[in-house]
């Protein structure tokens, strides 16, 4: 598929998402694929709402830029933050970089950071939004636009699982639409900053996550390991 096609079924997948699934809103973390998204969902004034999950331990560039996007577009953003008391039985327990233990621990700090936060998110919502790509991950091999999860009701959509890295910087370029500096200090997937660094060239794009982990193990922090299966294709 072309480049404008990718953008096109994009475009035509946010405004169904509008149409057929409100309430529904973008999870951002304000990566490349993410100011992608939102940048199409502000082109086409679409009534979707957009969150992000402050973990508390986000890198200033992050922090910059939602400062950023909220001036230029304009938008409300919702933030959501951990609860300070599970935070702090986590820090008890593990301490504060309890992380670098072991995946259990690190796994422990996600959930109480990210997971249980996005869960809040979801809350009242029929449905989230993310810059999800198959090409990013094996653990993202079998990613479909559109999918949904019985258990919970939630409906999952992934506008640009089908597109290329080259596809996102086109488009970024071709709009001008702020992104992360650290992509351009070699960090193509940026999280908390203690667990993300810059990877080399000719390393995978994740390898700067959860870097001191098994270069096997699946780096996911769990929130898009809530199981959910395809029902059906773009509308
Ligand atoms: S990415 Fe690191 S700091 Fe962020 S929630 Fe997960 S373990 Fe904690």
């Amino acid at each position: 598929m072309r480049y404008e096609d990718r953008v096109e079924r994009a475009r035509r997948l946010l405004a169904s998402i509008e149409k057929n699934h409100s309430p529904t809103a973008l999870a951002s973390s304000f990566g490349a694929e993410d100011m992608v998204v939102l940048d199409l969902i502000a082109r086409d004034g679409l009534a979707i709402s957009i969150f992000t999950l402050d973990t508390g331990r986000l890198p200033q560039e992050t922090r910059d830029l939602i400062a950023e996007v909220r001036h230029r577009y304009g938008l409300d953003i919702q933030v959501l933050t951990p609860w300070p008391g599970s935070v702090d039985s986590y820090v008890e327990q593990y301490g504060i970089d309890g992380f670098y233990e072991g995946v259990d621990e690190r796994k422990a700090c996600c959930a109480v950071r990210k997971v249980e936060p996005l869960r809040r998110a979801l809350a009242g919502r029929r449905g989230w939004i993310t810059g999800l790509r198959r090409e990013q991950a094996d653990s993202r091999a079998a990613l479909n636009e559109v999918e949904h999860d019985a258990a919970t009701g939630k409906w999952k959509f992934s506008p640009l699982a089908d597109w290329t890295n080259d596809d996102v910087w086109q488009y970024l370029r071709a709009n001008r639409v702020p992104y992360n500096s650290l992509h351009d200090r070699g960090y193509p997937s940026i999280g908390c900053e203690p667990c993300t660094r810059a990877v080399k060239p000719g390393e995978h794009p994740r390898a700067g996550r959860w870097w001191w982990e098994n270069a096997g193990a699946r780096k996911e922090c769990g929130l898009h390991e809530i199981p959910i299966r395809v029902v059906e294709t773009v509308a």
